[in-house]
């Protein structure tokens, strides 16, 4: 019996669980400029830590994992941890940039992994350079492709942000028509560092009028939405693949939210948004019971974004959080 629901009568079974505060890339709205200082390496989580604070969740209900990270592939004993995990009765997802994917591909179907979501922001070389600050563009192309011929579902996930890649909406769109692919826009969001601002994102709404302005509203068919599901799915009439929007700052989906965190440094955060954390590695290091205290945090949870009005800048300005490396999406 899932024993992890909140005040609101929301059940959490999907833990994402940050492997690591480290990355390959510098994506602008993710890291910030000067990086992040590292913390020494007794603070985060080993890999035997992950598994057995990962087999307490599923002992409370947990029946989805989803590995993130800063990049989780950079973590060199991600092999390991992905075979432990794989061994729970779960099932278990990758959040990816994608640069390193070849190398854990046969590692990742044979775990069972059959989705993989992998950040890319456009689909222009040079673009990519400047939003990422490196250079790995065909590689990651390279990758999805290749997670396709492993049958593997992928999801391309894309912050847009106002004149740095709003123009790519359709493009993005097009890589549905022919290929399985789902295309998911999401909403710039505000995390430590990243400069947000609400001007810089763009809405839903703006990304449908986009689209049925190119396609005419009568071609974009909209999908029945999951339960527990964080974006809204629409097919272009005809076409292989879809795109949905994660519109977390102008039209949340907290409603049915169901998804738990836990951040590289062992703490349990009930929210993406949300400042209340709870240590969980210093209480496991000290061999004391953990899941009163996961149970405790999931009984904090604010009904939506931790709390946090995003339509005020003066609130977010003030509002504490980690940098979105730190958390893991
Ligand atoms: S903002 Fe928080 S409550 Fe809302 S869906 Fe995301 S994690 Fe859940």
């Amino acid at each position: 019996m899932n024993q992890l629901s909140d005040t609101f009568g929301r059940t959490h079974n999907y833990l994402r669980i940050s492997l690591t505060e480290k990355c390959n890339l510098r994506c602008t709205y993710c890291m910030p400029e000067e990086g992040i200082p590292l913390k020494p390496k007794a603070h985060f989580m080993t890999s035997d830590e992950v598994v057995g604070i990962a087999k307490e969740f599923v002992a409370l209900g947990t029946d989805k994992i989803r590995l993130t990270g800063g990049e989780p592939l950079l973590r060199k004993d991600f092999s390991e941890i992905l075979y432990q995990l794989a061994q729970l009765p779960v099932e278990l997802t990758l959040t990816t940039n994608g640069v390193l994917l070849d190398r854990f591909m046969e590692e990742l179907v044979a775990a069972g992994v059959k989705s993989i979501n992998i950040s890319l922001d456009t689909l222009i070389p040079e673009r990519f350079k400047t939003i990422t600050r490196r250079s790995d563009f065909d590689r990651v192309q390279k990758n999805i492709e290749l997670a396709q011929k492993n049958e593997i579902r992928v999801k391309i996930n894309v912050v847009l942000m106002r004149g740095v890649n709003d123009d790519e909406i359709i493009p993005f769109i097009r890589q549905t028509l022919s290929s399985d692919v789902e295309i998911r826009f999401i909403e710039f969001m505000p995390f430590e560092g990243n400069n947000w601002e609400w001007e810089k994102k763009i809405s839903e709404k703006e990304i449908l009028q986009t689209v049925f302005n190119h396609f005419g509203s009568e071609n974009i068919q909209p999908q029945n939405i999951a339960p527990n599901a964080t974006a809204r799915e629409y097919k272009i009439k005809g076409a292989k693949g879809k795109f949905g929007i994660i519109s977390t700052v102008t039209h949340p989906f907290c409603d049915t939210c169901n998804r738990i965190r836990l951040t590289a440094d062992g703490k349990v955060k009930n929210c993406l948004f949300s400042s209340q954390e709870t240590d969980l590695l210093s209480a496991y290091r000290n061999k004391e019971l953990i899941t009163p205290l996961i149970i405790q945090n999931i009984m904090q949870k604010e009904h939506s974004r931790g709390g946090l009005d995003m339509s005020k800048p003066e609130l977010v300005q003030l509002h504490e959080n980690r940098s979105m490396i730190t958390i893991g999406g």
